[in-house]
């Protein structure tokens, strides 16, 4: 349940926020550690949004990674990307986020997805959060990519469905796996749900929105169950990714 903004206020007087990042008053997450986000060094693959700079950059002057110019990258994602390095102040307050259930950071996250979307991505017309399993979402009490999708699409004035697409299996941590164990682990794991029809998203441009991301392949998946309704496009953003997978 949301605290009305009064509400919110009072509290804030009583206990006044800490930034998720380096614990300082004012802020859940201050201007200070903002402002040491790290973007993925570019060149980046124009397709998956690694950079080329990595260890996975293929041959000189590609526009593309290794796994794209392969057949190992992704298949129903046009284009993904990420705002910054998953390291510092920002994966602590995705930490924060997600595992102290501080939910408030996702206002300041969810508006670094709209400024990047808004500088960075071409335009979209829906915005959809990749689901949690009702079982994970239970004990976690939300899901962290809904209130991210939320406040970014709530930001730019984007419609956003929150029902889209289901989890219609729980799945492993994807911690740990490579980059094919991580594929075959979401195969099939998402599945349209009752916002998910072609009536909402057929010539849509669809971005789907998650917290992190590494491979790329949970948001490729969630993407899958979605493909069949003909969107226009389907692309992909998250808070982070680490710098190397
Ligand atoms: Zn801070
Ligand atoms: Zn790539």
């Amino acid at each position: 349940m949301m605290l009305s903004d009064l509400a919110q206020s009072a509290l804030d007087l009583l206990f006044p926020p800490r930034c998720a990042g380096c614990g300082a008053a004012g802020a859940v997450f201050c201007a200070a550690c903002q402002g040491k986000l790290v973007p993925p060094a570019e060149p980046l693959c124009q397709r998956c949004g690694r950079s080329l700079a990595s260890s996975a950059t293929p041959q000189r002057h590609s526009l593309l990674c290794l796994a794209c110019s392969g057949a190992h990258g992704l298949t129903a994602l046009t284009q993904l990307r990420a705002v910054a390095l998953h390291e510092g102040p920002v994966r602590e307050a995705i930490h924060a986020l997600k595992y102290q259930g501080k939910r408030r950071v996702a206002v300041p996250l969810g508006d670094l997805l709209a400024r990047y979307l808004q500088q960075q991505m071409a335009a979209v017309d829906v915005i959809i959060p990749v689901p949690l399993h009702s079982s994970r979402q239970r004990e976690r009490g939300f899901n962290q990519a809904e209130l991210l999708a939320r406040r970014c699409a709530g930001r730019l004035g984007v419609p956003y469905l929150a029902q889209a697409l289901v989890r219609q299996r729980a799945t492993a941590q994807q911690v740990g796996l490579s980059g094919q164990e991580r594929r075959a682990n979401v195969a099939n794991a998402f599945a349209a749900g009752r916002q998910g029809t072609a009536a909402q998203l057929a010539g849509k441009r669809i971005l789907l929105i998650d917290d992190v991301t590494t491979t790329g392949s949970t948001l490729d998946a969630a993407a899958a169950a979605l493909a069949p309704l003909s969107p226009a496009s389907l692309s992909g953003l998250a808070v982070t990714r680490p710098a190397f997978d």
